[in-house]
């Protein structure tokens, strides 16, 4: 904390400040010095305040985005932050994981790492639990360890923990543990730049002020502390900090809501989104799924009945009489679908809840209402897994190598029915099997075919399920060389209804100029079903392109129907970086959903990634800008929605400040150039520090607060490379500001010439600049005009307003303020003259601005 207070003293300003408090002093102005000194520790004070706060907040949204690991603790697996691992904890190890730790493994299937960024090895390595013999195994080599920061490409397993933090292989190098500098936003670098720029303008005023100042005989004194006190009112020194407090506060807010960015610029990009991917299974949809159809491969369909999680429900024959017990073709499907699911249904304080993935949770309970449980298969039935290959979205099928109570093996599979129809080499009708000698194939594919068709236009998840004889010779193959030649059973329907509140986030985002584009591994009938529901199909162009489409096109093909599709169905994770390279190929900002490890380069290539929060991979946290703390699509759009507010806040904030900045200068420049022999400055030193201190302080700040403009997603999105400064932004802050400045001076001179002390028209002039100022704010708060915006919705603003107001008006009456700041108590209708006067001007500019809609003012 002292290090971050002494920080704030490393500032060109104060440098300069301090001077004028040394000269000050020296030449016997003790009470200016002091004032210097004092009003230096006050800006010194009020930085700090400002950076600790920014810092605590980004410290704050870290913390929630910190990996995290499931550990075996108490005997009952639980998610701790990974930081809270100790050497011996047992972890589980998922796909997609970075791991937290060094361990050594216990448990693997299909588990392979990828190793580059410790030993440079491309490919990924395969783990497994075997004994190494022999000593001083380069870490490449020890294929049953498995490292920190490296990333579980496939499989799942456990490992115990054998080393943490800096005793870790990577914490070795130590190089590598260093976290990398937090990234400014472009619009912070624009920032810096901009505070450069007005530095240099400010310091080249100075310059000139002094020199008129010399010309006329100025007493050096004079001219040196007006000289400092302009440098300090031109030069924006608090607008960098102020810009990191604002988007802080924005993104605590948002973390609030969910959206958790990673890195400020997150929130820039989020204001300027012009078209959003997403997901479809968790993301659009509720992924609460429930089996409600099946259909075996005798041509029979079925209707499912139950509720929830709830292992009770029947298989009631749809347009047929056959019943479950003489279904032999069903119920071999229910049993092969429940040896190759993992997910489980469990209690979790009185609710059932699945384990695992919510389409194997569905199949897990519709097999459990046929009286299939995978435990009691594996416990009393005799049935024993050799080998799982998981699903991936890829293979898009899931299978295991099973052993029968007979002594036999047969591999189950479950998985997306087209592709597993392309591998399919017959069908088991009742309890014979057509291959494709057969005579019944063909009306059995062609039946197979149409039941897919029908649940997929039902909106239905399809999955089929079959199986595959295997010989003893055939157990040690890999699953692209096992994975063929099923022979299908059933197939059944899935439910996942929407989320309720999408179609209204749809809708948003539509009004807005955000298009909304579904991309899901499903299938596309299925697909298109649901998009035309929630409105992401809204017209008969927009078009549904699959993944097999997308493989016949090239990137310009692609690029030239990207702006008409509404969805990209039956997709793999690798076509996600094509749309999306797509996408911002056509000049569009392009946000894109991910969960899993093959997604981290589409989120990495997108202008906000953003990672699933709970069924997302630490690699697609890692990657992405934004994390998705509930996995839910209208969650993006708040975040769009309070990106876009930060945005006009922080305009809206730049407005006020930097007015008041040429105000103040304005006053000056003017006095300068009417100066004649006597010369009298319209503002001292000091005065010209305090309204420094009032327009970069609370008022501005307030303005971080205000609530949305009234068409924030009404109109189009900012264009990618607009300049801050747009929309006559920048012309605005000059001419108010001159017009500020003018009123001040003319008022200053009006008080001279009526024969007024020097003393009595600088306080004039003073207070006429804090008024305007307070004024205006209600009109910089708005990118309307003060007419149309009721002044009392942001009471931070109201607060501010008061607490500046009655701080500068006891600079004024009493005498402390009088003796310090050389101020003289105004007669009080001259007060009410000076209130008046500047609100009039500020509601006359903005007169002429509601009546012309000039970009002028
Ligand atoms: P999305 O997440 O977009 O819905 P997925 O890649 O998860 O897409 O799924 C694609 C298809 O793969 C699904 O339509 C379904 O047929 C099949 N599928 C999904 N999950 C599993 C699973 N656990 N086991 C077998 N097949 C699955
Ligand atoms: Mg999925």
């Amino acid at each position: 904390m002292w290090i971050l207070y002494l920080e704030q003293y490393k500032n060109p300003l104060v440098f300069i400040l301090a001077i004028g408090a040394i000269v000050s002093a020296m030449t016997g102005h003790m009470v200016d010095a002091i004032a210097i000194a004092v009003i230096i520790l006050i800006n010194t004070g009020i930085s700090f305040w400002q950076e600790r706060k920014a810092q605590k907040g980004m410290e704050a949204l870290k913390e929630m985005a910190a990996p995290q690991a499931e550990v075996l603790r108490d005997s009952a697996w639980m998610m701790i932050p990974a930081k809270e691992l100790v050497p011996g904890d047992i972890i589980k190890i998922n796909t997609g994981d970075i791991l937290p730790a060094d361990v050594r493994i216990l448990e693997a299937h299909q588990l392979a790492v990828d190793e580059a960024a410790l030993t440079g090895e491309s490919e990924p390595v395969t783990k497994s639990v075997d004994t190494i013999i022999e000593k001083d195994v380069a870490l490449g080599d020890q294929k049953n360890m498995a490292f920190m920061t490296t990333m579980v490409t496939t499989g799942t397993g456990l490992g115990a923990v054998t080393a943490t933090g800096m005793q870790t292989e990577v914490g070795h190098i130590a190089e590598m543990m260093n976290q990398t500098p937090p990234t400014k936003s472009p619009m912070q670098v624009r920032m810096d730049n901009l505070a450069h720029l007005l530095l240099i303008v400010g310091l080249g005023i100075v310059a000139l002020v002094c020199g008129v100042g010399f010309y006329h005989g100025m007493p050096l004194l004079d001219i040196l502390n007006t000289g400092i006190s302009l440098s300090v009112a031109a030069i924006p020194e608090g607008l960098p900090t102020v810009v990191m407090i604002v988007l802080t506060m924005g993104s605590t807010r948002m973390a609030q809501n969910n959206a958790l960015a990673k890195q400020l610029s997150a929130i820039e990009s989020l204001g300027s989104v012009t078209v959003i991917c997403s997901d479809k299974t968790g993301t659009l949809t509720q992924n609460q799924m429930q089996v409600v159809k099946a259909y075996d491969t005798t041509n029979h369909f079925w209707n499912v009945t139950g509720k929830g999680f709830e292992p009770k429900g029947e298989f009631v024959a749809d347009g047929h009489e056959n019943r479950l017990e003489y279904a032999s073709s069903l119920k071999q499907g229910l049993l092969v679908s429940a040896l190759c699911s993992d997910a489980k249904v469990v209690e979790q304080e009185g609710k059932l809840v699945v384990q695992g993935s919510p389409t194997e949770g569905a199949i897990v309970v519709a097999a459990a209402k046929a009286g299939f449980v995978k435990d009691n298969l594996l416990s009393d039935g005799g049935y024993q897994i050799i080998k799982k290959f998981p699903f991936d979205s890829t293979r898009k099928m899931a299978s295991a190598i099973v052993k029968t109570p007979n002594g036999d093996h047969f591999l189950a599979v479950k998985g997306a029915p087209d592709v597993l129809l392309t591998k399919a080499s017959s069908f088991q009708t009742s309890s014979t099997i057509a291959d494709m000698t057969s005579s019944q194939f063909d009306n059995a594919k062609d039946g197979f075919e149409s039941a897919i068709e029908r649940f997929a236009t039902q909106a239905l998840r399809t999955i089929a399920v079959g199986f595959k004889p295997l010989s003893a010779n055939q157990l040690d193959l890999e699953s692209n060389d096992l994975e063929q030649d099923f022979c299908l059973t059933s197939l059944f329907g899935i439910i996942d209804p929407p989320r309720p509140e999408v179609k209204d986030a749809i809708e948003q985002c539509y009004r807005a100029g955000v298009r909304t584009v579904m991309i899901t591994g499903d299938h596309a009938a299925t697909a298109e079903a649901i998009a035309k529901d929630i409105g992401i199909i809204r017209r008969p162009e927009h078009k549904v392109v699959t993944g097999t489409q997308l493989d016949h096109m090239d990137d310009r093909q692609l690029r030239s129907i990207c702006p008409s599709v509404a969805v990209f169905a039956r997709v793999t994770p690798e076509h996600k970086l094509r749309i999306v390279q797509a996408q911002q190929e056509n000049q569009e900002v392009a946000s894109m959903t991910g969960d899993g490890v093959n997604d981290a380069p589409a989120l990495k290539r997108a202008d906000i990634g953003v990672a699933m929060g709970i069924t997302g991979t630490s690699v697609a946290k890692d990657s992405g800008d934004m994390i998705l703390l509930d996995d839910n699509f209208s969650t993006i759009v708040k975040a769009v929605r309070q990106g876009r507010q930060i945005f006009d806040n922080l305009r809206k904030f730049m407005r006020q400040a930097l007015t008041a900045n040429v105000a103040e200068v304005s006053v000056i420049l003017f006095a300068f150039l009417a100066m004649g022999p006597e010369t009298i400055l319209p503002l001292t030193p000091l005065m010209i520090l305090w309204v420094n201190l009032v327009s970069d302080g609370l008022p501005a700040l307030a303005l971080g607060m205000e609530p949305e403009e009234d068409d924030l997603m009404e109109r189009k999105p900012r264009k990618r490379n607009e300049p801050f400064f747009s929309d006559g932004l920048g012309l605005r802050i000059v001419t108010r500001g001159l017009a500020l400045g003018a009123l001040s001076y003319l008022s200053f001179a009006m008080a001279l010439n009526n024969g007024y002390s020097a003393e009595y028209a600088q306080t004039v002039a003073f207070l006429v600049l804090i008024f305007a100022q307070l004024w205006h704010l209600f009109d910089s708060r708005t990118f309307t005009t003060l007419y149309r915006k009721n002044p009392f919705t942001n009471k931070y603003l109201l607060g501010a307003i008061v607490l500046s107001g009655s701080l500068s008006l006891s600079v004024v009456y009493t005498s402390l303020g009088q003796f310090v700041f050389g101020t003289e108590a105004l007669a009080l209708n001259h007060l009410g003259y000076i209130v008046m006067a500047s609100g009039a001007l500020i509601f006359l500019l903005s007169a002429v601005k509601e009546l012309t809609k000039t970009k002028l003012l």
